[in-house]
């Protein structure tokens, strides 16, 4: 059964690998937006650095962000990759806040699933996985967002077909958890995908879910 080898890899990839703290709270859904528009293609670090450095010179708030130059968000953003879009994506998003919704995400986050996915991402800006971010780590909202790792690790442990596009894998993901995991499973998927399941050389004989999985070895 799928779900019950599913169950198995998610205990554990638990046992294995740390589920960070910040995860576990929630987060302020403004400054989740942002961090995840600055993560794009951007490992964790760096982008780490470029919003210690936004949130120095700038209060984290639309009000502030739609109010600054871009050149000064830019400046902040530099140790991020394509820093010039980011600034641009942020400052726009935060003028669209402030103009459509009163300077707020609350009232979308309020909304039911699909329908705050949509509202969200009629945002410039703002796609399905930066929308997932947001609702599940500040809404706690049962979605599973896909990444580049989940994505990678999903398809290689037979969980979602290989060509299926980004709704095809979180739809498959979600069958098989349960909504209160969903968290768990997006983060422990990155997670593994980080340490084990690299996208050019993943270490399948040290990896510890190996025996539920149907690609092991395929790179040897
Ligand atoms: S066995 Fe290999 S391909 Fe399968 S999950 Fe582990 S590292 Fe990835």
């Amino acid at each position: 059964m799928a779900e019950a080898r599913a169950e198995t890899v998610l205990r554990e990839l638990r046992q294995k690998l740390d589920m960070p703290a910040w995860s576990k709270s929630k987060n302020d859904p403004f400054k989740t937006l942002i961090v995840t528009i600055i993560s794009q293609n951007t490992a964790d670090r760096n982008t780490a650095r470029a919003f210690e450095n936004l949130s120095k010179r700038f209060e984290i708030t639309p009000e502030a962000l739609a109010n600054a130059e871009t050149s000064q968000i830019e400046a902040c953003l530099r140790t991020a990759g394509l820093y010039k879009n980011k600034a641009k994506t942020i400052k726009h998003v935060s003028k669209a806040i402030i103009e459509n919704l009163h300077g707020t995400l609350t009232p979308i986050l309020a909304l039911p699933l699909e329908e705050a996915r949509k509202a969200l991402m009629q945002f410039p800006g703002i796609g399905p996985k930066t929308a997932d971010v947001v609702l599940l780590f500040s809404a706690k909202q049962p979605t599973i967002p896909v990444d580049t790792h989940v994505n990678r690790v999903s398809k290689r442990l037979g969980f979602a077909p290989a060509t299926g596009d980004y709704e095809t894998v979180r739809e498959n993901l979600q069958l098989l958890y349960k909504p209160g995991d969903y968290l768990a499973v997006h983060v422990l998927l990155i997670a593994h995908g980080r340490k084990y399941c690299k996208a050019k050389r993943p270490l399948c004989a040290q990896c510890p879910v190996n025996m539920h999985c149907p690609s092991k070895g395929q790179w040897n």
